[in-house]
């Protein structure tokens, strides 16, 4: 680590520390309150901070500000506006007012609403999220904001975020109080692992599919795969390490706590973690992360792929979500060390459980998208069905409470719930499942389904509100109980009990966990169509509401705007699949037949007695692939000319899911299978073998 990391950690943020260091006491009393309690900003503390704060921004370069927000597809939205106020004596002075900073008004027209703004003008508003800083990039003062239309529905994911945040705070302070303990707040926090590859840019800038589409549409499996286990944390390449050292200094320059980084296991792909934070921050981090990942990059001849299957036959990339819930400090999914903190515990762990249960369709459409579904039930990432790992120990100790039984530990030691002390479970060293889509890790859950290039304010909005609901459940049932401990000891063995089926150790990959799954009633949402749709199943609907997280409106709209995307990267996958066959690959196979064949034509011409079986052989498997090719070209180009009508967007994404898709398939098995037989300069993509075995 260089001397300087110290330093230059957080140096581009508008941090606590600068504040209190910068603004006038009083000022900065007025936005900690904001900050820590959501007390609203006033526009007389506004006008000051962002006067200290645009002095500050100035001299860390910045000339311009924006807000910084997240829209509901594409990654965030910036739109830079100068800080230079024209005098009118042909000089001019830098100015930032507070009303800009705590208010924007972007053009949101062209930003995807699903119908929210059609019948309203097509305006929004972008608002402040004092609890997450700003910071400088790139010349500009960014401000992370939230997105609003103006009659008050969410246009980005980050507003539902922070209202899943302020659920899940609200019910389970309530909870901690039965439990006498008083805290202003809990929080969720977040720790995201970031998996992604990084080719040559050379190779990347010769692959249309992969410029377009972030994938590669086309491509043989390489000789040599993944099959070694030998990249999995292995020694760093020079470049990557190279990319890697200076992504961590521009990381921890915006303050981004970057911890871990390690070569993953397929060829070229690569991992970063975040030490944890709470999830606005923490997700916030997140697409900065992602955003530096490509720049970086750049610099080092390099293209980071962050779409979840970028190449066929190697692993995907997935974005770990670990998440817990903190109390003033204290993890309250960490197991505890009295009574009253193990059945503390056992509470926040049977609400996730009950909550993973009970809305497991509305967290597996959470993380629906095209990419993802190449990745989930792939054999590699984990299964499209939800069920939770606990491990052996604690699945046990739950088997117990649900039998009414007493629990022998390894130790010996027998447990009695309320009474004993729960032993501490080893932490996921031995016994980790890697199947498991949301596993238990000791102290926190791993949820393993979110695709690489997510937002991950998706699952956890949907996490918290659903977790924050049944704590709410909870809460009512424990008022005006006399006995706390045993009416609550009683929840949650009934809980668990009504919840067990989502409870699964096994290895996920198998059928007979699908046979299994589907006798315990799981659901099985095999992709981003059939998963899309539950998010307007009433419950969820009802969820949603109850908690004030969507409307029932909002949540329309995202599904419909889920539902579009799906349809609009299908086709423009499709299409620039009939681009690269009918413009590239089909010629380059008539190219190499016309060489073939002029070489046959002219040992023939030399002597008859010559023979030209090989010429012949490759022509006819050449020629038949070609045919393959032109006829799936031809089917897939009489799909896409007779789409269903837009305005269903489900009916339009099943066609893309069923009729597309399947020739989409049928025109790369064609072509793959022709990539190898075609001479390799006649071959216009760099193969697979190239592209992930650089050095
Ligand atoms: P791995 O899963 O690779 O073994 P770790 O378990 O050390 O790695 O942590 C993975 C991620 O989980 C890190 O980003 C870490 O900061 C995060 N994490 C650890 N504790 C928590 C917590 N209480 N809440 C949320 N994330 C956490
Ligand atoms: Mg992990």
């Amino acid at each position: 680590m260089p001397a300087n990391t110290k330093e230059i950690y957080g140096s581009m943020v508008f941090n606590e520390h600068v504040m209190k260091e910068r603004l006038p006491s009083a000022t900065y009393r007025s936005i900690k309150a904001t900050i820590d309690d959501g007390k609203p900003l006033d526009l007389e503390v506004a006008n000051v901070v962002a006067s200290v704060m645009k002095d500050w921004a100035i001299e860390k370069g910045a000339t311009h500000y924006t807000h910084w927000f997240q829209p509901l597809t594409g990654i965030t939205s910036e739109k830079h506006d100068s800080f230079l106020s024209p005098l009118g004596d042909g000089t001019a002075i830098m100015e930032f007012k507070g009303k800009e900073l705590i208010q924007g008004e972007p053009d949101a027209s062209s930003f995807p609403s699903g119908g929210l703004r059609a019948t309203a003008e097509a305006r929004g508003y972008t608002a402040w999220d004092p609890t997450s800083f700003a910071f400088v990039k790139d010349g500009a003062l960014c401000i992370p904001t939230a997105f609003c239309s103006y009659t008050g529905e969410a246009l980005d994911k980050k507003t539902p975020l922070l209202r899943s945040m302020k659920a899940i705070s609200q019910e389970a302070v309530k909870v901690l109080r039965f439990f006498g303990k008083h805290v202003e707040q809990v929080i969720s926090t977040v720790g995201p692992e970031q998996e992604y590859f990084l080719i040559r840019k050379e190779d990347y800038a010769r692959r249309e599919d992969l410029v377009v589409t972030g994938r590669t549409l086309f491509g043989h499996s390489p000789a040599k795969g993944q099959e070694l286990e030998e990249h999995y944390f292995g020694a760093l390449r020079p470049q990557v390490a190279a990319f890697m050292a200076e992504l961590d200094q521009e990381l921890w320059r915006l303050g981004i706590p970057a911890k871990t980084k390690h070569n993953e296991a397929a060829p070229a792909q690569h991992e970063l973690a975040p030490i944890f934070d709470t999830a606005n921050k923490a997700i916030d981090y997140n697409l900065l992360t992602m955003e530096l990942m490509r720049k970086v990059a750049e610099r080092h001849g390099l293209v980071c792929l962050l779409h979840e299957k970028p190449f066929e036959g190697v692993n995907g990339s997935g974005k770990h979500d670990n998440w817990s819930l903190s109390a003033g400090g204290e993890n309250l999914l960490d197991p505890g060390d009295t009574p009253m903190d193990n059945l503390q515990f056992l509470t926040f762990l049977t609400a996730v459980i009950a909550a993973v249960d009970e809305y497991q369709d509305l967290l597996r459409a959470s993380v629906a998208t095209p990419g993802n579904d190449h990745r989930l039930g792939g054999n590699e990432a984990p299964p499209a069905i939800i069920s939770i790992f606990v491990g052996d120990e604690l699945g046990a100790i739950l088997d117990a409470i649900a039998s009414d039984s007493t629990y022998t530990a390894k130790s010996e030691s027998k447990i009695d719930l309320g009474v004993d002390v729960l032993p501490v479970f080893p932490k996921d060293t031995t016994d980790r499942n890697r199947t498991s889509p949301f596993a238990f890790t000791g102290n926190k859950f791993e949820f393993r389904m979110p695709g690489s290039s997510m937002n991950l304010a998706d699952a956890n909005t949907v996490l918290n509100t659903a977790v924050a609901k049944v704590l709410k459940d909870f809460c009512a049932e424990m008022e005006g109980q006399e006995d706390f401990t045993s009416a609550a000891a009683k929840w949650v063995r009934d809980t668990i009990r009504a919840h067990r089926r989502i409870l699964f150790n096994g290895d996920g990959y198998t059928a007979e966990w699908e046979a299994e799954a589907e006798r315990r009633g799981l659901f099985n949402l095999r992709n981003a169509v059939e998963a899309l749709p539950r998010m307007l199943a009433e419950k969820n609907i009802a969820l949603m509401q109850e908690m004030n997280v969507l409307t029932p409106v909002e949540l329309q709209s995202r599904c419909e705007v889920e539902l579009e995307h799906y349809s609009k990267v299908l086709n423009i996958e499709a299409l620039t699949m009939l681009g690269i066959a009918r413009r590239s690959l089909i010629p380059a196979a008539l190219d190499f037949m016309g060489s073939v064949a002029k070489t046959a034509a002219r040992k023939k011409a030399v002597s008859s007695a010559i023979s030209i079986h090989s010429e012949e052989q490759i022509l006819s498997s050449v020629s038949r692939d070609t045919d393959l090719m032109n006829d799936a070209c031809n089917r897939l180009d009489d799909l896409m000319s007779h789409l269903p009508p837009k305005r269903d967007s489900l009916a339009l994404a099943g066609y893309f899911c069923h009729q597309v898709l399947p020739a989409m398939r049928e025109l790369r098995n064609a072509a793959d299978h022709c990539e190898i037989l075609v001479g390799k300069e006649y071959w216009p993509l760099p193969n697979y073998s190239e592209m992930l075995f650089y050095v």
